[in-house]
């Protein structure tokens, strides 16, 4: 009958208006986190839109409390332009990560600035168990301070140390927990009743530092994550590479040298078992259990509770284990550096993670090695630096992953 025909075609085109307006609000969205404040006159410019269609977008992005405005200014034509921004109140998001030995969690605002944290260490030898009842507590705990904060929870982000399928949520295999097969989003969603997004958290540190720290404005972007073992992610044009099963860059597991202690992965010779936060933990353990003089001694009376900021603080205070220590680790960083910058000529590398407290010892040995071992022609416009979020940049990252979704799909808040 020709009335389905044209309705078919009338749904077609309703479907056509809801994407292309889907795709517009998106972008108006990422403007405004990308430039901070901006005019619906710059709004029409960077995008090409007419000024009535900016007008009645931004409409709606303010009517759903998306986006707010912020004064008024005097504009070159002397016109008031009013400036637009994201709206720091329209509603909370949970940064959360599981690492090692820590579990995590940030409660932040739309813009995000941190209005919470918590944060447990885990028991030594704890079962799988106790620590994912660990995590729930500690994410509960940030859940409720997210919804007295507001109304809107946009979610919760999660980092794992491990393979995750991204699509179920599900955490595959994470060596340093010992853990396999754990529906993390499934259990987080049926308890919070909010969209939860589990990723490797080399992946969200990467996406967090391309979103909203060292690596905004570059474009072919290694990020190296030092929480626990070694992860490292790629990021072109503010994507991360995936690879053919989402597993691209686990770096840590690449051969260094055919010496060394046996990796969690079972082989000898990994990356992260020279230069990684467990590597600095464990060669700093060793030479103390074989007797040399430290500051660390009087720091920590049980070497298991030796952090990586307190060896920092001893090497700042001359502590020469700690200084040699974090130069070994340094030395083992750029060696690895080295090879992936030759392979994937990076304009910057961001290291992040709990070794960035100690960038000060480590850049400057890292930067030697790079020197020597890198191809100079590719080494030349690679920038070498430590994440902005330091040893938050997974909760930050966390916090990203759900932003981008509100931003990527703000039609599923108005
Ligand atoms: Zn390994």
């Amino acid at each position: 009958m020709t009335t389905s025909g044209v309705g078919s075609s009338n749904a077609r085109y309703a479907g056509d208006q809801s994407a292309l307006r889907q795709r517009n609000l998106a972008a108006l969205l990422d403007l405004l986190r990308r430039y901070g404040v901006l005019t619906r006159t710059d709004l029409a410019q960077i995008t090409g839109l007419n000024r009535a269609t900016i007008t009645r977008l931004v409409r709606e992005l303010i009517g759903s409390n998306l986006v707010c405005e912020d004064g008024v200014q005097a504009s070159p034509t002397g016109r008031p332009a009013i400036p637009l921004r994201l709206n720091a109140q329209a509603g909370t998001i949970i940064g959360a990560e599981i690492g090692f030995p820590t579990v995590s969690a940030i409660v932040t605002d739309f813009t995000p600035t941190i209005h919470a944290r918590f944060e447990e260490t885990m028991l030594p030898n704890a079962s799988q168990d106790a620590v994912l009842e660990q995590a729930m507590r500690v994410f509960s705990a940030a859940y409720d301070v997210a919804r007295q904060q507001s109304e809107r929870v946009f979610g919760l982000g999660l980092g794992v140390p491990g393979l995750v399928d991204t699509v179920t949520g599900t955490l595959l295999f994470a060596p340093n927990l010992g853990w396999s097969d754990v529906p993390l989003k499934q259990m987080l969603e049926a308890r919070l009743n909010i969209p939860v997004f589990v990723d490797n958290v080399a992946s969200v540190s990467a996406l967090g530092e391309s979103y909203f720290g060292a690596a905004q404005n570059h474009n072919n972007v290694l990020y190296l994550s030092t929480q626990g073992g070694l992860g490292g992610r790629i990021v072109t044009h503010g994507d991360i590479l995936r690879g053919t099963s989402g597993f691209a860059g686990e770096v840590g597991h690449m051969t260094v040298t055919d010496t060394g202690r046996r990796c969690n992965c079972g082989r000898v010779g990994c990356w992260e078992t020279h230069a990684s936060q467990m590597a600095l933990l464990q060669r700093v353990r060793e030479r103390l259990a074989g007797g040399e003089a430290s500051l660390l001694r009087e720091m920590a009376h049980d070497p298991a509770q030796i952090t990586v900021a307190m060896i920092v603080d001893a090497a700042d205070q001359g502590d020469r284990l700690a200084q040699s220590a974090l130069t070994e680790i340094g030395h083992w960083l750029g060696v690895g550096l080295a090879n992936l910058i030759n392979m994937l000529n990076p304009d910057l590398v961001v290291i992040g993670g709990v070794l960035s407290l100690g960038h000060r010892w480590l850049l400057p040995v890292i930067e030697d090695v790079v020197a020597t071992e890198a191809l100079r022609w590719v080494r030349k416009d690679c920038e070498i630096t430590f994440a902005a979020h330091g040893a938050d940049t997974c909760l930050f990252g966390s916090v990203a992953a759900v932003h981008r979704q509100v931003l990527e799909q703000p039609q599923r808040w108005m």
